[in-house]
């Protein structure tokens, strides 16, 4: 028996596919791509230390008919890969010819952080706490500026996609400025798991809102996977936003169920360190008192025991056991119905 296998094993094992070169770009304007057609632009943003450009891919479903510009951005942290597949899920759906306005999927909004696996930038800082950055920053700052100033003013909408943090998982809920109208129904027509009211100061959405374009945050589960459930729930929500918007006639398909309203959410954290084990699922309604975590110590002796300290829904929760004193426990939203 052979135990691995022969080269001649290997004859004919690849199909190597042809596929369409982007186009390579310093400037990113809708305005000069032809309608009707999918444009792939590979949008220089800065350089690294020999010289080579940092691009950021950016695919363009012009429509035949004007109308608005609906962008979508994914991987802002670059370790946050379901809205990847989720754009490229969409795009593949929908024909140009049958767009009333135009579709822009930034696939990998953090691309230095992508190829690292790692949710920051290349220089350890975490570009959705510092927008819309700097002219005359640093690294990650003037990334940020160009990506606002290159990229944002060219979209009418904005849907940021996000997912949990390593150690943790997440439902698909949305964030949003809930005193903005626009953004809070553009929330609600992707019928999210939960929507929480989030000023989004120093994000790509509170830069977007700055600008006047109104911008959601979608968080979808699990960071460095692609989740296929997930992925075809907010391929489908997101489809009923830009039908919504008017950008595309309605299809079969819309997203089920009424996300559950909350005025407002934080994270619960650990008093001390130990073993975590945190009890209800993501999603769940928890009720004042009820145990929600335990903590043990090495010997398996309880030290703590959690109770939710008001009535919430669950909206993220640790999955790491390994906790130092002020590790997250889990993120409790607080139901009440939002304005807009
Ligand atoms: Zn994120």
């Amino acid at each position: 028996m052979e135990s691995t296998l022969r080269s001649d094993d290997f004859l004919n094992w690849i199909d190597v596919h042809t596929v369409e070169p982007p186009t390579l770009t310093d400037r990113f304007e809708v305005g000069e791509l032809e309608p009707g057609l999918v444009h792939r632009l590979f949008l220089r943003l800065t350089e690294n230390a020999v010289h080579q450009p940092i691009r950021v891919p950016i695919m363009v479903l012009r429509g035949a008919e004007p109308g608005p510009v609906v962008g979508i951005t994914a991987a802002i942290h670059g370790n946050e890969l379901n809205g990847i597949r989720s754009i490229q899920r969409l795009f593949e759906t929908i024909d140009p010819a049958e767009l009333a306005g135009t579709l822009v999927g930034v696939t990998i909004s953090n691309a230095p952080g992508y190829i690292r696996n790692q949710r920051v930038f290349s220089d350890g800082q975490d570009l959705n706490t510092l927008m819309p950055g700097s002219a005359h920053g640093n690294d990650s700052q003037v990334y940020a500026y160009r990506f606002c100033e290159r990229v944002l003013p060219e979209f009418d909408y904005l849907l940021d996609l996000h997912t949990a943090s390593f150690g943790r998982i997440n439902c698909i809920y949305a964030r949003v400025d809930t005193t903005h109208a626009v953004a809070t129904r553009m929330a609600r027509v992707l019928r999210p798991q939960i929507i929480v009211h989030n000023a989004g100061d120093k994000t790509l959405r509170g830069a977007a809102m700055a600008l006047g374009i109104p911008a959601i945050t979608v968080e979808i589960g699990d960071p460095q996977v692609f989740d296929s459930d997930d992925i075809r729930s907010t391929r489908i929500g997101i489809r009923d936003v830009i039908e919504d918007i008017g950008l595309i006639p309605p299809d079969s398909e819309i997203a089920t169920g009424e996300a559950v309203e909350c005025v407002r959410s934080s994270w619960l954290y650990t008093d001390t360190g130990g073993l975590l084990r945190v009890l209800p699922e993501v999603a769940t309604i928890v009720k004042k008192g009820e145990v929600i975590a335990t903590l043990r110590d090495p010997w398996g002796q309880i030290l703590r025991t959690y109770r939710a300290p008001v009535d919430g829904i669950v909206i993220g929760k640790a999955t790491n056991p390994a906790a130092t004193t002020g590790a997250r426990i889990l993120h409790l939203g607080i139901l009440g119905s939002v304005g807009g």
